[in-house]
């Protein structure tokens, strides 16, 4: 199907589906979705969504199947796949790690030698063995990683953990950090600059851009004493000079800015110290700087 539509393939059901299809409605695109549908064109621009398992994405881009993807760097890593990475997402964050049952808990890395590791990512342990001149032999599984060391399979599994319940259920504990993931935006190494679809990537990456720094921003309102205006505008963290408006009390200011999320609570204090009222904090949804 060539329509001349960027094709971007993004993972069908799982822990990236969401948030990859929250990403791209923030971007402004006009997306509907019909059940079991594979391929759905955006309305509002020139794009097609492939839904597939995340395991095929890699691959699909590296072979132009796809000419974009959003997928996790683990599987992009352990894929080996020859494509260029554009984006870091700032979704999907999670550990890939060395864990163990209590009695066979690497404490220190050279522990690690002689060992034998079950895990889904032979390739990223395999990288991370040798960066770290380890010897120890690795047993591929495709699922249910943290069952092998109760059934004598491996001493030691790599896997990938976020709250940890998985491993306390089956007696795990964490040791060594291999691989740090998050979701990535990754492009065809053909896409050809100058071309449209390489506009319409562009177009995309900027949109994305805009939406990543409105989350890291937050709308900050509020009144103020028409004496504290120096002492407030000291302590907003703010990008610009804060917005100051007259308000029909002539004693008071309305103040607005935009400033970094997680510098919202460290100030508050000082704002009502300063007679601050009414303050409000509004997301932002996006930020064309
Ligand atoms: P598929 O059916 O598409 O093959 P899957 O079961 O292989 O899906 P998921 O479990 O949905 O994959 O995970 C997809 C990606 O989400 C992983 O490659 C990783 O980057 C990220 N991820 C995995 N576990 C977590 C977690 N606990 N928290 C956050 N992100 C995670
Ligand atoms: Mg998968």
């Amino acid at each position: 199907m060539e329509n001349g539509n960027l094709k971007l393939a993004i993972q069908k059901k799982g822990r990236l589906s969401e948030k990859s299809i929250e990403l791209l409605r923030l971007c402004g695109l006009d997306l509907d979705f019909y059940s079991e549908r594979l391929i759905v064109s955006a309305r509002n621009f020139k794009l097609d969504l492939l839904f597939l398992r995340d395991d095929d994405i890699p691959e699909y881009v590296q072979d132009g199947v796809a000419d974009i993807g959003i997928v996790g760097e683990d599987v992009v890593y352990e894929k080996q796949a020859n494509i260029n990475v554009c984006e870091k997402l700032g979704f999907g964050r999670c550990r890939l790690m060395i864990a163990a049952p209590a009695n066979c808990l690497p404490q220190k890395i050279e522990d690690i030698n002689g060992k034998t590791i079950a895990t889904s990512y032979p390739n990223i342990l395999k990288t991370y063995l040798q960066a770290n001149k380890l010897q120890a032999k690795i047993i591929q599984i495709s699922g249910s990683v943290e069952i092998a060391p109760s059934l004598g399979v491996a001493d030691l599994i790599c896997d990938i953990v976020s709250t940890g319940t998985t491993l306390m259920m089956n007696k795990l504990s964490k040791s060594f950090n291999v691989f740090d993931s998050e979701a990535i935006l990754i492009a065809n190494n053909d896409l050809n600059l100058n071309t449209e679809k390489y506009n319409i990537l562009l177009d995309l990456i900027g949109r994305i851009r805009s939406v990543m720094s409105a989350k890291k921003s937050k709308y900050l309102m509020m009144n103020i004493p028409k004496d504290s205006l120096e002492k407030v505008t000291k302590v907003i963290p703010s990008l610009k000079s804060p917005t100051v408006l007259h308000l029909a009390d002539e004693n008071s200011l309305a103040v607005h800015a935009v400033i970094p999320a997680d510098k919202v609570w460290s100030i508050m204090n000082d704002l009502k110290a300063f007679g601050a009222s009414g303050i409000l904090l509004l997301p932002i949804e996006n930020m064309i700087i």
